[in-house]
């Protein structure tokens, strides 16, 4: 059994003998592979939709683990009892919803020691979420696979989380001649990846910058309020990621 490299990079991240949750699992190829590799002893995989939910209990039959992955339907934290797992992985759909699915199912969070969390967009709202709710984010990866970038966050429950949130978040100056960074700055960014500023990071960021020029261009030459309220809020987002890029160390290697 072979993960991708995103899903690999979130099993990495699964501390050995962990009783997991898995929420949006699809084929359960994440909760499977993490038992077969003793990451996790046990292992839920929660599925809102008939159709993954049909494909995972699939794989977890192909797979003769029926025994230690627990295939279940239900929307979000509701496929958990609480108490029942220490860590829970939700990848590969919007922050916002990943923030919908933590908040709904808050009272299942109790007992769980870990989240790993992919979110294919969004991820400043995913920090955000994080530190509000005293979670110590304590590891950011980002990644390139088949030409898409995935962040992967770790954040990890802590009798020390303020001061620890406190240094994360402090003002940081970073590059020569230094730059100090906002907290606002770190959220958006990511306090490890822009510290790192690697390769991919740098591309994530300047795909994004090319992403909102040809938004911004597309709306054309409307005396409107709102277009020209909208546009000139695109121009100072460009402002702020080009500001931030152009302060980053360059030529770092890349740690993926
Ligand atoms: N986690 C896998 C991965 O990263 O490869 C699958 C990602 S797939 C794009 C998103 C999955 O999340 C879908 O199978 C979808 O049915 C499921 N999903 C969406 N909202 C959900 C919710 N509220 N609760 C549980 N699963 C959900």
């Amino acid at each position: 059994m072979k993960l991708s490299v995103r899903l690999n990079t979130i099993c990495d991240r699964i501390p050995a003998g962990s009783r997991l949750a898995d929420i949006g699992s699809d084929h359960a190829l994440l909760p499977t592979y993490a038992v077969l590799e003793g990451k996790a002893d046990f292992a839920v995989a929660g599925e809102v939709n008939r159709g993954p939910f049909d494909a995972a209990s699939k794989q977890v039959a192909e797979t003769g683990l029926g025994q230690k992955v627990s295939v279940r339907l239900g929307d979000g934290l509701a496929a958990i009892e609480a108490g029942e797992v220490d860590v829970i992985t939700i990848a590969g759909m919007g922050g916002a919803l990943i923030v919908r699915i933590l908040t709904e199912g808050r009272e299942k969070l109790e007992g769980v020691r870990r989240l790993i969390l992919q979110p294919n967009v969004g991820e400043d709202i995913v920090r955000r979420w994080l530190l509000a709710e005293g979670w110590v984010l304590t590891g950011e990866t980002v990644l390139e696979e088949d030409g898409k970038i995935y962040e992967v966050l770790t954040a990890d429950r802590s009798e020390r989380a303020d001061k620890a949130n406190a240094e994360l978040y402090a003002d940081t100056p970073v590059g020569e001649p230094p730059v100090t960074l906002s907290r606002d700055q770190l959220l958006d960014f990511g306090p490890f990846l822009v510290r790192e500023a690697s390769p991919v990071f740098r591309l994530k960021w300047e795909s994004e910058i090319a992403k909102l020029e040809r938004v911004a261009g597309s709306m054309g030459r409307s005396d409107s309020g709102d277009a020209v309220e909208k546009k000139a809020a695109l121009e100072r987002r460009i402002e702020w990621i080009k500001e931030v890029l152009a302060c980053l160390p360059k030529d770092k290697p890349s740690s993926n």
